[in-house]
């Protein structure tokens, strides 16, 4: 599995996608203008001129452009974090993974687990792959049998919770490693002594700073622990890991969706402003902020939007 990335101007990227129009699939995130999928090969392309070949054709295809051109220099994806074993991939490792920190409304959820050496080839046959290529419907049709597959722990901090919190000075930062680190140990309880070959976290922040958040925690989870971003793509237990989460995100976000009476959308865009804005005039104040992540922009933008809105 390798990564490559090659910058082209408007002329290569409509020859990029010219070349792999047959190959197009949908992809919904920031910045990504096209996309395509070979066998081997994932091809995305984002305004800023960037085009992305991952997988073990990756250096094939982008070789393609880099040469053909003259216009592009290949150049290696640098992954942050730890130097990984060989053939990570096919063995046996605890992944963890977390989502909605980026989202105004909604929880933070963190998912971690555990995927066998010998459950490599069904998690992927169930249909798992980098979350970020998958919908969320998809996802929520994956998640229940990864739940019945594996050893896996999901926790769901609550906006009430995560405010208070927050208030307390605890960065985000903080509260993902004390989830993480919590969602690890509940895995390694249910394994009942079974010791996995590593333990893989979707680094969010440095090992030492990771650490030192969860310094005053009884249990610490360290043996083995490795580091990346981008891990999603390295074991399919953090690929799992992403999948159980999101689709616990998404639940709450429906659960909160009804007490709203209204559907809450994700992110922390302009339309999050406007529905905030509205929860405001009909449900007031506390009742948004228990829907939502309070410290955000989003929240003084909401009020200025009520604010004009009354006029
Ligand atoms: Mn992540």
């Amino acid at each position: 599995m390798s990564n490559q990335v090659i910058l082209v101007d408007d002329q290569g990227l409509k020859k990029v996608m010219n070349h792999y129009a047959s190959s197009k699939i949908v992809r919904n995130a920031p910045g990504v203008v096209f996309a395509a999928k070979l066998t081997d090969t994932s091809i995305t392309a984002y305004k800023s001129g960037k085009v992305l070949f991952q997988g073990g054709g990756a250096e094939r295809e982008a070789a393609r452009w880099g040469k053909a051109e003259g216009s592009a220099t290949p150049t290696k994806v640098k992954v942050k974090g730890d130097t990984l074993p060989d053939r990570l991939a096919e063995l046996s490792v605890v992944g963890s993974d977390e989502t909605g920190t980026g989202d105004f409304f909604g929880p933070v959820t963190v998912a971690a687990c555990f995927v066998r050496a010998d459950q490599v080839e069904l998690v992927r046959e169930l249909g798992v792959r980098d979350s970020k290529q998958l919908t969320d419907d998809l996802m929520r049709k994956i998640a229940p049998d990864l739940q019945e597959a594996l050893i896996y722990n999901v926790l769901t901090l609550k906006n009430d919770k995560y405010n208070e919190v927050q208030a307390r000075g605890w960065s985000q930062g903080k509260i993902k490693a004390l989830l993480h680190n919590q969602a690890l140990r509940h895995v390694l309880r249910k394994m009942d002594g079974e010791k996995p070959d590593y333990i893989l976290i979707d680094q969010f922040a440095e090992r030492g700073i990771y650490y030192n958040h969860i310094k005053a925690q009884s249990e610490i989870v360290r043996e083995n622990v490795l580091f990346s971003t981008k891990a999603e793509g390295l074991h399919m237990s953090v690929a799992a890991a992403s999948i159980i989460a999101r689709v616990a995100f998404l639940e709450e976000m429906d659960r909160l969706s009804g007490i709203a009476g209204v559907e809450l959308p994700k992110g922390a865009g302009s339309k999050v402003d406007e529905v905030a804005a509205r929860i405001l005039l009909k449900n007031g104040e506390e009742t948004l902020k228990s829907l939502t992540k309070w410290h955000f922009a989003n929240a003084g933008k909401a009020k200025a939007i009520a604010l004009k809105k009354k006029k």
